[in-house]
């Protein structure tokens, strides 16, 4: 064992798997043996290992100016011309952007924007949150309390109430539909959960609905046709925000630029990390409406100062690098060839679908899960969760990296590089060691 206390891990653990180097979609153990990416880190080194450009830009950016903070109006260039091209791609309206350094981070930020906008605008009871079951929003105080999540929660005292996050249904069909329930009517169900939760907790006292448009960490559900745009009608009919958490999302991970396009949703707040450097450098972004931002500025002779701001908000080296990322997402077409190469990758994971132990596929673009059942025609769980982490173990040990979720979900999020040929090799390895699992 090493000095390290390890993050979400069991203590008691003593397997490690040691990572020693990468080299586009795949990397390679201390041992050498070789592993094909296929959760892109932890869902987020979207343009692979060893990008030169990347590497030449914080390097570049390093000999230049290190380190320069933000408080108090000190800038820089590369922070203001990352801020300007997020506003100019995100489907947020006139976008500002508040730069962190993770998405747990980002997340309190954006609690902390919406309380410090409301007060601004004399509506200091619209504080609550809602957030759904099965959600991944970080680990913060905060950000846990908006997961939903239990191993997330247990054993740490969560404010949940004093922080006034509410919980409504998860939109998993597969999961939370009652028997003989179309997908239509359990749409209404739901989106009727949370329309008597706002009327029951008062519409003013709720700020905003958080969602990752397509979960992550809790399985990959992608919700029915039609459930975004119920959800926004009740929020709109309240005067809700919709607030995308677009970590996993963002950045053409389910076969368009961001989350909120691909279903069909106009967010008024957006949480950005991952993929905003392809993980090269740690930084993240929250991102309001413009005129939110502005109706603040007008009050600010009133609030006074924001107080709120990271020793490494608008990090020089971590702005460029995102900046560079960007470019490259431009310059070389990655979502579009993202969007292609996902769409092939659907259909290869669906072709599962008979297996014997597959209940369910789920997915778009370069994001999906396949959970994992004991009896396929009842939809019966395997008992204790176990099997999400035999069945990672098993790829491990044929050289494929994913990811146990929600207990016996394996969760795939390759970086968005990956060719055909290379989403064929991983969909080998995986079909080999389900059936070694059998
Ligand atoms: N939000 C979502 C949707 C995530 O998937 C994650 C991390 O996986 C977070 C927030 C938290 O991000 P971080 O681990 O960078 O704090």
């Amino acid at each position: 064992m090493t000095s390290i206390i390890y993050p979400t891990t069991n203590f008691k653990a003593t397997e490690q798997f040691f990572i020693e180097r990468g080299e586009g979609v795949y990397v390679f153990d201390n041992k050498g043996n070789k592993y094909i990416e296929g959760l892109a880190g932890l869902w987020c080194t979207s343009l692979g290992y060893g990008n030169r450009e990347l590497i030449d830009t914080a390097s570049e950016q390093m000999s230049k100016l290190a380190y320069t903070h933000m408080f108090g109006g000190k800038t820089h260039q590369v922070a203001i011309d990352l801020a300007e091209k997020l506003t100019a791609m995100l489907p947020v309206e006139d976008a500002k952007v508040f730069f962190g350094n993770s998405g747990s981070d980002a997340n309190d930020t954006q609690m902390k924007l919406i309380h410090y906008y409301f007060d601004a605008i004399g509506m200091p009871e619209k504080r609550k949150i809602i957030a759904r079951e099965r959600s991944y929003h970080g680990v913060t105080i905060a950000s846990a309390s908006l997961t939903g999540l239990s191993v997330n929660q247990i054993g740490f005292d969560l404010p949940i109430d004093a922080l006034g996050v509410l919980r409504t249904d998860a939109p998993h069909y597969y999961r939370g539909a009652q028997i003989g329930e179309t997908e239509s009517d359990f749409v209404s169900r739901i989106v009727n959960n949370l329309e008597q939760l706002i009327l029951k907790e008062g519409p003013d006292t709720i700020a905003a609905f958080i969602a990752e448009p397509i979960t992550g960490a809790s399985g990959v559900i992608v919700p029915p046709d039609g459930y975004y745009q119920k959800v926004e009608d009740v929020l709109n009919k309240y005067n809700i925000f919709f607030w995308a958490d677009e970590v996993i999302n963002g950045f053409g991970r389910t076969g368009q630029d961001f989350g909120s396009n691909t279903m069909g949703i106009k967010p008024d707040m957006m949480t950005l990390a991952k993929q905003l450097s392809s993980a090269y450098v740690p930084i993240s972004a929250s991102v309001i409406r413009g005129d939110l931002y502005e109706a603040m500025v007008e009050q600010s002779a009133k609030m006074g100062v924001f107080g709120h701001g990271y020793t490494y908000s608008g990090h020089p080296v971590a702005c460029a690098v995102a900046l560079k990322t960007l470019e490259i997402y431009e310059r070389d077409n990655i979502f579009e060839r993202a969007a292609q190469v996902g769409e092939y990758f659907q259909n290869r994971l669906r072709e599962l679908e008979q297996h014997p132990l597959v209940g369910e596929v789920r997915g778009k673009g370069l994001l999906a899960a396949v959970e994992l059942v004991a009896n396929k025609t009842s939809r019966q769980a395997f008992e204790g969760g176990g099997i999400g982490a035999f069945a990672q173990q098993a790829c491990q040990n044929n050289g494929l990296i994913v990811r146990a979720v929600a207990g016996s979900s394996i969760a795939f999020c390759p970086p968005l590089i990956i060719t055909k040929r290379q989403i064929d090799e991983m969909i080998g390895k995986f079909s080999k060691s389900l059936n070694e699992i059998l």
